[in-house]
């Protein structure tokens, strides 16, 4: 059976990227980039001026002069003036540094009356104070966003200084998410005795958006192979990836398997070494499609949704971003079964500073209330079963 370490560089083989399209760029925040962002001009792109106050020439200042006529105003957004000798300019925050000026006093520091403005007797100034050098925060050319970077809000404020009005980002992904199993009864419609409320295809749903991935759909499916077969193609049609939850086991009603491969999808795994999501399949459509069937067992449902899905669609996007985060564990786990062990966990930190992993016992694998306590799971690896407290394991939360 392949590993989970496998079953991942296999699905990542598999994906192939989303078309890009233009998005006007306030609405571009959450999207991943698929161009540069180039700085317009040099940033600030004046000598500007950081404080209300008096811009003088420093020189003067150095010479004991304290008192200076004041010449004019000078606003953020007016036009550079030229400082004459012996004079001060009134200038606000955000100015461009008149002409001959290299010293701004604080208005603090000052004090104005009809015969100009002087400076507090034991104020001690410097040349070039209080002036944000032209370019250094960056230059005209520099890269400031990258190709690949998921879009901040603090992006939006780089692409906006950056004078662009729209940008390439990748295509949203189209899901479309199926439930199948005759024991599902959503929530709202009467239930009987030996029914199951239907959780997973809105979970999973959620999951996504909650990802931000919001082009979703979600439908219920009976067991049947031909009503499957035909629902199941038409969402493959009209999708990038489908997610199916549910009848890839080995029950008689688990028709998933074959009637994807009636669909022409073709099967790249079936099962997985990992506890839970043992029977979880996955394959590509006729057109490319990414096909993740996921084991109906509600705990197997979305550890295996967050593991392999969310992954995989950021892929298609081209997100570079993310790394691996880890936690230790409060306690010691012993894990026997040669499988790897996704742990729920709540995430907890201590005064050190560190990350702590607090496992949540689910009762079994379809135990889903339990999930509600957790933050996400950790991965146990396969090759070992004792795992005592303080173990460094990697960190999946429920959102990437
Ligand atoms: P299956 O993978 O179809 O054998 O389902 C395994 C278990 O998960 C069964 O107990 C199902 O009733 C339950 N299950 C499957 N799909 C769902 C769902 N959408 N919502 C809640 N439980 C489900
Ligand atoms: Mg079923």
């Amino acid at each position: 059976m392949l590993t989970t370490a496998d079953a991942s560089r296999a699905i990542r083989d598999a994906i192939r990227p989303l078309a890009a399209e233009v998005v006007s760029f306030e609405s571009a925040i959450g999207r991943v980039l698929r161009q540069p962002v180039v700085a317009e001009r040099d940033q600030p792109p004046f000598d500007r001026v950081m404080m209300d106050g008096i811009a003088i020439r420093f020189s003067e200042f150095a010479e004991g002069k304290r008192s200076f006529a004041v010449q004019s105003t000078q606003h953020a957004g007016d036009e550079r003036q030229t400082l004459n000798v012996g004079h001060a300019i009134e200038i606000m925050t955000g100015a461009s540094l008149p002409k001959g000026a290299d010293c701004i006093v604080p208005v603090e520091r000052i004090v104005v009356n009809e015969h100009g403005a002087h400076v507090e007797a034991n104020y001690e100034a410097n040349e070039r104070q209080f002036i944000h050098a032209c370019g250094s925060d960056h230059t005209k050319g520099t890269e400031l966003l990258a190709s690949g970077k998921r879009v901040t809000a603090a992006d939006i404020a780089v692409i906006a200084s950056a004078g662009l009005a729209d940008v390439e980002v990748s295509r949203d992904p189209t899901i479309r998410v199926i439930s199948t199993g005759n024991e599902l009864v959503p929530a709202g419609e009467p239930i009987a005795d030996h029914q199951i409320r239907m959780s997973n295809g809105p979970a999973v749903v959620a999951l996504l958006a909650d990802n931000g991935f919001t082009d979703t759909g979600h439908e219920h499916i009976a067991d049947e192979p031909e009503t499957l077969k035909v629902r199941i193609g038409e969402h493959l049609a009209a999708a990038d990836v489908v997610v199916l939850s549910g009848g890839v086991s080995m029950g008689k009603a688990d028709y998933v398997p074959e009637v994807l491969a009636s669909l022409g999808v073709t099967v790249l795994f079936h099962g997985i070494s990992q506890r839970p999501g043992r029977p979880m399949w996955f394959g590509t459509g006729p057109d490319g499609q990414a096909v993740f069937a996921l084991p109906g067992n509600p705990v197997s449902t979305l550890v295996c949704c967050r593991q392999y899905v969310v992954p995989a669609l950021r892929q298609m996007q081209g997100d570079t971003t993310g790394g691996t985060a880890f936690a230790s564990l409060t306690e010691p786990v012993e894990f026997p079964p040669k499988l790897t062990c996704f742990l729920p966990v709540k995430v907890v930190s201590n005064t050190a500073g560190q990350l702590l992993a607090m496992p949540i016992r689910t009762n079994t694998s379809g135990d889903f209330a339990a999930l509600s306590k957790t933050d996400g799971y950790i991965e146990l690896p396969l090759e070992e079963s004792e795992f005592p407290a303080g173990t460094t394991a990697v960190l999946h939360r429920w959102r990437l």
